[in-house]
């Protein structure tokens, strides 16, 4: 709709304007620090940061029901900055110019019910929002549209050039980061550290074909991001992990929606969402937050964090019900299938401790729960929700798994309808749903796959044939009949078809 039809009281809210400041806050000391300066760490004592804004002027003021009514308005909007994450502008990053925003078609991932017959094979109602529909098939879109905004912005105003980003990544995060800044080419450069052989061969095409350069390492990807902490506190590269706090912002526009997508309604809902490095969950809990304290939505909804029981160091914190006595260890991770959550030490360990205490402040209540799967629990989950319908990857498996169990434990009951994190493409993982589908898991991912999901082409043999078609030799006259009748019977006979 054109700004000028959209009703008269809204018209001047739907185009911010860039407004207030904003600062980096330490986690451990409570230090403040200007955005000017990249900063993945604390100088003064080497924690964790987070983003907030200070606002300033009129915004401060508004009800949660008229923000409601400026989200819902800018939905019609057809204004290029304001159509992926920045839909919630004043929630993500209201400093950057609509001019500096980089939008390349993410956000807005379908919320896709799950059919009865899946349904009742999991136990209750659910959705999966379908991450796997962002321009480089996975979430990590969402927080690369904010870091790379911001940078952009950044360059802009301090006319910096050449600037190199970087980054550890299980597969995702580096073809995130590929495409956007490949998108602002001759601005950046990127180069991208992944541990060689725990990546699809999918996902090492995304940056390559982004123009990366692309370094394989020994190790998993907790080594990566070693180096790739010490590169970014050494040199001068723009870190593109989620420990970079300008990634949280834009993920938090994943909580923005579900409540934008069930009409601010969200106390019945569960968000099952898998952890790995953290980020996500972290960006979650923050995004619900920052709703709740706005008055945009009135509850907060249930969060449960899943882990593979190959790489569940936040699972067996949580383990620990006494806060006072939970100590966080790393652990050492085994090969999974969620591969992109493979990870034994997460970087946004102390955001996620100090989210879930005031998220369960705020609620009054617990709210989240973490569970703990096998490997072949989500291999099953994947396999049977891509079969009602689906295109989740191994960590959408992850998902519904987590939903299974946390129904099994009695910590989700009727009435309650959750919303699953299918974070990525299954096309990025499908050598998984390959080896599934043929048989062919190596024992050390301890995936046996049930019989009745076996599937595997079936190869057309037309044994009395004398000629067959070939690539550019097509059959001619009456061999195209003899050919076109044996193969409908052969078809017909493996189908069991009954003549009309
Ligand atoms: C990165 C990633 C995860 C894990 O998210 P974290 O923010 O690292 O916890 C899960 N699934 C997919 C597909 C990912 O790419
Ligand atoms: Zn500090």
């Amino acid at each position: 709709m054109n700004l000028n039809e959209f009703p008269e009281d809204i018209r001047k809210y739907l185009v911010p304007e860039p407004s207030g400041t904003m600062f980096y806050r330490c986690l451990g000391c409570r230090g403040e620090f200007d955005i000017e300066r990249l900063l993945y760490t604390c100088p003064s004592c080497g924690g964790i940061l987070m983003l907030y804004h200070r606002s300033t002027g009129e915004k401060k003021d508004i009800e949660g029901t008229l923000w409601r009514r400026i989200f819902d308005y800018r939905r019609m909007l057809n204004f290029n900055p304001l159509k992926g994450i920045f839909r919630y502008y004043e929630f993500i990053a209201p400093i950057i110019p609509l001019e500096s925003i980089i939008y390349l078609g993410e956000a807005h991932t379908p919320i896709v019910m799950a059919n009865k017959n899946l349904e009742r094979l999991v136990g209750l109602p659910f959705y999966l929002k379908n991450e796997g529909l962002n321009p480089s098939l996975s979430f990590k879109d969402r927080g690369m549209a904010s870091a790379l905004s911001f940078i952009n912005y950044l360059a802009k105003k301090k006319n910096i050039k050449d600037i190199l980003t970087i980054c550890a990544s299980t597969g995702d995060t580096s073809a995130a980061g590929a495409l956007y800044s490949a998108y602002l080419t001759g601005l950046l450069k990127s180069a991208v550290l992944l541990p060689k052989r725990r990546v699809t061969l999918q996902q090492l095409s995304q940056p390559l074909g982004s123009g990366a350069t692309v370094l394989e390492m020994p190790g998993v990807f907790d080594d990566c991001m070693r180096v790739a902490e010490e590169l970014s506190e050494e040199y001068e590269v723009f870190l593109l992990n989620s420990k970079n706090s300008w990634r949280i912002l834009g993920q938090e526009s994943f909580a923005f929606e579900i409540a934008q997508d069930f009409d601010y309604q969200v106390a019945d809902k569960v968000i099952v969402v898998p952890v790995g490095n953290a980020g996500n969950i972290t960006a979650i809990l923050n995004g619900f937050l920052k709703f709740l304290k706005a008055n945009i939505i009135s509850r907060l909804p249930k969060i449960i964090g899943v882990q593979s029981d190959h790489a569940d160091p936040v699972y067996r914190y949580y383990l620990e019900d006494d806060p006072s006595r939970r100590q966080f260890k790393p652990v050492d991770v085994k090969p999974s299938v969620a591969q992109a959550a493979m990870i034994g030490n997460p970087v946004s360990m102390p955001r996620v401790i100090d989210l879930v205490r005031e998220y369960s402040q705020a609620a009054g209540q617990k709210r989240i729960f973490f569970v703990a799967i096998t490997e072949q629990e989500i291999m099953d989950a994947m396999i049977v929700a891509n079969k009602n319908g689906h295109t989740a990857c191994t960590h959408g498996g992850e998902s519904v798994a987590g939903f299974i169990k946390a129904i099994k434990e009695g910590l989700v009951s009727k009435g309650e309808i959750g919303i699953l994190d299918a974070t990525a493409h299954v096309l990025k993982f499908s050598p998984f749903q390959q080896m599934y589908l043929d048989d062919r898991f190596p024992p050390e991912f301890e995936v046996r796959p049930r019989r009745e999901f076996k599937n595997t082409p079936i190869k057309i043999e037309l044994k009395g044939l004398r000629k067959l078609p070939k690539t550019g030799r097509p059959l001619r006259g009456k061999d195209v009949d003899l050919f076109t009748k044996a193969s409908t019977a052969e078809i017909a006979r493996i189908l069991n078809l009954k003549k009309r």
